[in-house]
């Protein structure tokens, strides 16, 4: 049987299936958004990834227009979060390794953005936003993953120096990034209250660095810090004040974790259609038999309602202030949302690898390479268990 002669149907990306939770600059990014391609070679490579990313002007959507990045909501004050969700969605379609460290990028300057200080703020967002500064977010710990307040690494004073000391695991960007925001406890006899956060250089003496092999190949590693000394001036904000913007650090972005499981889970139906209409086994496509076109709708319903979720925390997380009556979010939706999302992508993925057969478990194969890059997603900003203890116990809390 000759194969069809028209190309495979493709789905379209959040900001053209849902376009009631966008506004026009966001369907122009996501316009220059879909012209990324599989063929962007510098999107696959580690030291490579940020420099292009700056190139492509994304690295303006991490720092609001009032700090010297994009104007993508009217306000220009904040980041926002649809304009975030639009690029992780693309980039994560076409390379997640480049999603990955575009990410990071953010966790990695938004407590600057934060509790930064005049102009040593403004030029460090400069140089994130030309993308030539790489930043990493160094929060888990050994013996502090889902419980971060438990962390152990300290920070105490020494003339015009804080010193510190301990471990950080599993942290992204190790081996590119130029700096860490590292929490560590600086009154430990404050318990959490003492948590507090540094901009630390990746040069700085006492701190060293190893990689972690993953089974996808993403920069991620461990960070030792013995006697770690860094200028009073490294500390972000007051003492104290860590542990608020670890945590208001992830609920900007947690919503974009979402978003970009929902373009890897996208890719996988893409490819999946794009094979089972051209697959022949008993004299027909694959894609003429009713089992294969219930996975399809399974695989597409699912990815829309994730999609949808998604949409609705990133839209309520972009509302003003104190604007109640518009739906601003109370951490429920976003919890929803990384949550469904993550999952469900994960089972979406799944799907495809079983429509390909024996090829979706071979090497270079992209469900394979799917399948494998959409796990942590699961587990990282918040494992799906955290997510629920979010959801579960915002709806069961006793009015006080
Ligand atoms: C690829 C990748 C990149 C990462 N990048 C970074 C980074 O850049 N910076 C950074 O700081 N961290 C990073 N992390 C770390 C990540 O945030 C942690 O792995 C995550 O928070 C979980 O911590 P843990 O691995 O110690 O697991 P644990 O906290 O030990 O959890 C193990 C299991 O127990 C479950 N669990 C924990 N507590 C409860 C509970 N109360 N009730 C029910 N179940 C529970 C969890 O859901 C999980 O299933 C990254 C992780 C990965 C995999």
């Amino acid at each position: 049987m000759s194969e069809p002669n028209h190309p495979p149907r493709k789905l379209r990306p959040s900001w053209a299936a849902f376009p009631m939770f966008f506004d026009a600059p966001h369907r122009a990014l996501g316009e220059e958004c879909e012209k990324i391609g599989d063929d962007d070679v510098a999107l696959h490579d580690p030291p490579r990834v940020i420099p292009r990313l700056g190139e492509l002007g994304l690295l303006q959507l991490l720092v609001p227009a009032n700090q010297g990045g994009g104007a993508w909501n009217a306000e220009g004050t904040a980041v926002d979060v649809r304009a975030l969700c639009v690029a992780r969605e693309a980039l994560a379609y076409s390379s997640p390794l480049a999603d990955s460290i575009f990410a990071v990028q953010g966790l990695g300057s938004h407590p600057i953005l934060l509790a930064g200080e005049g102009a040593r703020r403004a030029s460090i967002l400069a140089e994130v936003v030309r993308g030539e500064r790489v930043c990493a977010f160094a929060l888990t710990e050994p013996e502090a993953g889902s419980d971060v307040a438990s962390m152990r690494t300290t920070a105490r004073r020494e003339g015009e120096h804080w010193i510190l000391d301990g471990e950080k695991v599993f942290i992204s960007n190790v081996g590119i990034a130029d700096h860490y925001v590292v929490f560590a406890n600086a009154d430990p006899t404050a318990g959490k209250k003492g948590i507090s956060a540094f901009l630390v250089d990746a040069k700085s003496e006492g701190l060293v660095t190893e990689p972690i092999a993953m089974s996808v190949d993403h920069p991620l590693g461990r960070i030792g810090m013995k006697s770690c000394r860094v200028p009073a001036s490294a500390l972000l904000g007051e003492v104290g004040m860590g542990l608020r913007l670890a945590l208001g650090t992830l609920d900007v972005f947690r919503t974009s974790v979402g978003a970009a499981a929902a373009g890897m889970a996208r890719r996988a139906i893409d490819e999946s259609i794009s094979r089972v209409t051209r697959r022949i086994q008993f004299g027909k496509p694959l894609s003429d038999f009713q089992l294969t076109q219930a996975a399809i709708a399974e695989m597409a319903t699912e990815l829309d309602a994730a999609r949808l979720l998604v949409c609705r925390a990133a839209w309520e997380k972009d509302q003003p202030k104190g604007d109640a009556a518009r739906g601003k979010s109370d951490g429920v939706s976003v919890a929803m949302a990384k949550m469904f999302a993550t999952e469900a992508a994960q089972r979406i993925i799944d799907r495809g690898v079983q429509l390909f057969g024996g090829l979706g478990v071979t090497e270079g194969n992209v469900l394979d390479r799917l399948y494998r890059e959409i796990r942590p997603l699961r587990i990282y900003e918040g494992t799906t268990e955290i997510q629920k203890l979010i959801i579960g116990g915002a709806l069961t809390a006793q009015p006080r």
